[in-house]
């Protein structure tokens, strides 16, 4: 059985205590975690303070290359990276419309190259003979780092490059239920980063609340559920750091009675099942005109009857099992309230016989706002169907939620589409798509669903602090 340590200051440090790491296609545990103490946690902060010294004014070109040489390191090592991935997440090498753990390792590459591009040039605010007034972009600190289990890689890469392109160092603490790619990732990169730049920081419980009120840390960058975001929040205020909370989402895609059923429901069922329904901004509500409800439906439906799930290390497999078994216990639930409340099931239903935490696609028709289905978050492959006769009320029952991550509009009529996706209550609106990000655009939620953004030049922004230099002309 594989064993891994912790890096910190550049060394790998196995400890007394390790966790098991669970493959949900089997439910057996396949590999050992280290277990952190708070000793290890304040070891990593000041390994990673004292890295910040040389590392915050280290040449702004020599950060890009190692940025990039991040980068050839992740191809390199992509087939073995995959294999570890899907192990311990559960998502097919490849999978449905190639979602899977290739397509991870991908955009784990892309979002890394395109943020070593990435860098700030000096705002002159002001420079007459009286003065110059100058803004400067510094990095600030120490970032703490904690990603979740979906997309466990490449949000660990969306956390971390663009917090050492700016200058600042880093301790990262994967989901327990996927800390393993991190952890090799993290091990070969610090091959290429000085000691320190980089470490990480394993265990069960404890150390993300460790890590959100340590005083070392200086900014925490969070992708996770609400009620975590929200703790962190609070026990970051311990020295005010400043805080990135990527957080859960209930998004809706309104369909519009314009567009061809079967040219839209695969697309619809893309974005409504991508990473098995566990991705963030997947499509969770599907509100769906009454005059074309029926067809999309059956269209969808006829998609789902020919996927193959299974073991996502199998040649074939269109989508792997829930990655935990409380998240499949989660879904059960939903699944038998929207039975329990009239939801006419078209496909799935019932957990699937195991081992391994399997729940086919599922699809709910007849289910109405109100219901648990249609408020929570599902996190998993249940997918319910609303019909809706009024434009305004749909747009209105799409914004009658905490959440504001994502939401779309579906319809040929582009101009009018825009028109309805401005009025969605979201950080990303999407027309004709849905989920679809890209590393120069800003991405976050709004209301319940957190607050500042990643990506692009926006997303830079948000690891660094502005010095405004002022130098009167004497
Ligand atoms: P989670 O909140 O349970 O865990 C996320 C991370 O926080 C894990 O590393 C976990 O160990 C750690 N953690 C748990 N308790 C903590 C605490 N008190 N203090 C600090 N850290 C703590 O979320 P999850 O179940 O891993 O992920 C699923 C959720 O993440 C969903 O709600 C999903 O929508 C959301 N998500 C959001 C985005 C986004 O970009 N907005 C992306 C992916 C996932």
């Amino acid at each position: 059985m594989a064993t891994y340590g912790l890096i910190i200051d550049g060394k790998k440090i196995v400890t007394d205590r390790t966790f098991g790491v669970r493959n949900p296609a089997t439910g057996e545990v396949f590999a050992q975690c280290p277990v952190a103490e708070i000793s290890h946690l304040d070891h990593a902060v000041e390994a990673a303070q004292k890295a910040f010294r040389a590392w915050s004014v280290v040449d702004d070109n020599t950060r890009k290359a190692k940025i990039h040489a991040l980068a050839d390191l992740l191809e390199k090592h992509s087939a073995e990276l995959m294999e570890v991935l899907t192990k311990e997440n559960g998502k097919p090498l490849n999978g449905f419309m190639g979602i899977g753990a290739g397509m991870e390792l991908g955009g784990a590459i892309a979002w890394t190259r395109a943020t070593a591009e990435l860098s700030f040039s000096v705002d002159v605010i002001q420079d007459d003979e009286n003065a110059r007034v100058e803004a400067h972009r510094k990095p600030i600190g120490v970032v703490g780092s904690i990603p979740p289990w979906n997309w466990p890689l490449m949000i660990a890469i969306w956390h971390v490059m663009p917090a050492l392109r700016t200058g600042n160092t880093v301790v990262i603490k994967p989901s327990s239920l996927t800390p393993l790619t991190t952890l090799r990732f993290v091990e070969l990169a610090n091959e290429i980063l000085p000691p320190g730049v980089l470490n990480i920081v394993t265990a069960e419980t404890g150390i993300g609340s460790a890590i959100a009120s340590h005083k070392g840390i200086n900014k925490i960058v969070f992708t996770g559920s609400t009620p975590t975001g929200k703790s962190i929040m609070k026990n970051g205020a311990a020295n005010l750091k400043r805080c990135t909370l990527e957080l859960g989402g209930n998004d809706a895609g309104i369909v519009l009675p314009d567009v061809d059923p079967k040219e839209v429901a695969p697309e619809l069922f893309r974005v409504g099942f991508h990473n098995n329904g566990q991705t963030c901004a997947c499509l969770k509500r599907l509100y769906v005109h009454e005059s074309i409800y029926e067809d999309i439906c059956s269209e969808m439906v006829s998609i789902a009857k020919k996927v193959k799930i299974g073991n996502g290390l199998e040649d074939g497999v269109d989508f792997g099992p829930l990655q935990n078994e409380e998240q499949l216990g989660f879904v059960c639930e939903l699944a038998q309230d929207a039975r329990r409340v009239g939801g006419r099931f078209l496909c799935g239903g019932e957990p699937m016989k195991g081992p391994g935490y399997f729940f086919p696609i599922t699809i709910v028709a007849d289910i109405e706002d109100g219901t648990r289905l249609v408020d929570e978050e599902q996190f998993g492959p249940i997918l319910p169907v609303i019909k809706y006769t009024n434009i305004d009320d749909a747009i209105l029952r799409a914004n009658r939620s905490s959440y504001g991550l994502g939401g779309s509009v579906w319809s040929r009529d582009l101009e009018k589409a825009k028109q309805l996706a401005s009025r969605l209550e979201c950080g990303t609106a999407w027309v004709n798509d849905h989920a679809a990000i890209q590393p120069n655009a800003p991405f976050g939620g709004v209301k319940e669903s957190g607050y500042g953004v990643e990506f692009g030049q926006y997303g830079l922004e948000e690891y660094t602090l502005i010095q405004t230099l002022k130098v009167v002309k004497r």
